[in-house]
């Protein structure tokens, strides 16, 4: 035996109930409704009433209805408020679920038409409603995202601290984040301990901060929130490793050599010994020593007949570098404008030192300069 179940399914909201409807010719649905409501609560007072005052008409447009535009055309009541010292003495009555007061469009079509707002955004969106039968205006679409409820915020436990850049080496902010929830909470304008422990003093339920290695965040962080757990996020972590792995590794670098000399005539191909430059600084020349390896390197597997994507593999380069540098006959030099600046002279080895020690906001630098007696300019010392 076939059972068919069945319940009822209404075009308009719950709350409503249709009078009567017609079509027209342009495919609208006009439905004319009234409330099932029997009374209504007073704004003012609260108080219920049920004594009709007169009656209004409404017009609220509401949800397609098989693809048609629905037009409803709502009889509504005002009441008389019983209260005796009410200041309503008469009101309309509210519709709770239905629609806002004086709205002009029931709750859920609202809902969908803000949901279509915030995917779409305004005229993309106005063309996209039309299309699904609940038209609407760009500008109220926009309206709509500006007065959409902000979803609840919870206070944040585990935040990370981090600089951003106003503009990359010269001014920088700080941007904190809830770890949790994957979600930047602000954005301070500047790189200081004081604003940093002020923000977290905000928040007394932070437990965990996780920040750089630099001083500024931790003095913030054990001011600001003197009972949470200070560690350093994945990122430093990891750059940290990556940059002593890489001095490590720069410190052998004769034994590298060595290696890849044995391994090189082991192919019957002659590797020649890295030149050194001892005018520039330790670090550049590791670098430049660096790209120099790996030129010779390119250069043997090309030789030996390698193509150029197992080369870039082999050399931990990309594909696109080893063509460029086949191409060039060479390694890149890296060129860097040397400072002349006769003012920035007798500073130079004092910066240099303050730059290795991560010191490398050049704004701050110039300042720090300047009471060392420095009368350059700031674009100087930030170039
Ligand atoms: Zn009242």
């Amino acid at each position: 035996m076939l059972v068919v179940q069945t319940f009822s399914v209404s075009p308009v909201p719950a709350g409503l109930t249709i009078v009567s409807r017609d079509e027209t010719t342009d495919g609208r649905l006009h439905l004319d409704v009234r409330p099932v409501q029997r009374s209504s609560s007073c704004p003012d007072c609260g108080r219920h009433s049920s004594g009709v005052h007169s009656h209004y008409q409404r017009h609220l447009a509401d949800l397609p209805w098989h693809g048609r535009i629905v037009a409803m055309r709502l009889t509504a009541r005002r009441f008389r408020c019983r209260t005796p010292d009410c200041k309503m003495q008469i009101f309309t009555e509210r519709l709770p679920g239905v629609a806002a007061w004086r709205a002009q469009r029931s709750d859920r079509l609202a809902e969908s038409q803000r949901a279509i707002a915030l995917v779409a955004g305004g005229e993309p969106g106005s063309r996209l409603a039309h299309r699904l039968a609940m038209p609407v205006s760009g500008d109220t679409l926009l309206r709509m995202i500006r007065s959409a409820p902000v979803p609840g915020f919870v206070a944040p436990t585990i935040v990370g601290i981090d600089d951003w850049a106003w503009r990359r080496g010269q001014r920088y902010g700080t941007i904190i984040c809830d770890l949790e929830r994957n979600r930047v909470l602000d954005l301070l304008p500047d790189r200081n301990a004081d604003s940093v422990a002020d923000w977290l003093k905000r928040w007394p339920g932070i437990k965990i901060v996780a920040r750089d290695r630099a001083g500024v965040y931790a003095h913030g962080a054990r001011r600001g929130a003197p009972g949470a757990m200070q560690v350093a996020d994945r990122w430093h972590l990891l750059s940290g490793l990556g940059e002593a792995l890489r001095q490590a590794v720069s410190r052998h670098r004769s034994a590298v050599s060595a290696a890849t000399k044995i391994m090189a005539s082991a192919q019957g191909a002659q590797a020649n010994p890295a030149p050194t430059s001892p005018g520039l600084t330790k670090l550049r020349a590791d670098r430049k020593a660096g790209r120099r390896e790996r030129w010779e390197e390119i250069c043997q597997l090309d030789k030996l007949g390698h193509p150029t994507s197992s080369i870039a593999e082999l050399v931990g380069v990309t594909q696109r570098t080893v063509q460029r540098w086949i191409a060039g006959g060479g390694e890149p030099e890296h060129v860097r404008p040397h400072i002349q600046s006769h003012l920035l002279g007798p500073f130079e080895e004092w910066l240099e030192a303050r730059w290795r020690s991560g010191h490398q906001v050049g704004q701050q630098l110039w300042r720090e300069l300047k009471e060392l007696g420095y009368k350059g300019s700031r674009n100087t010392v930030a170039r």
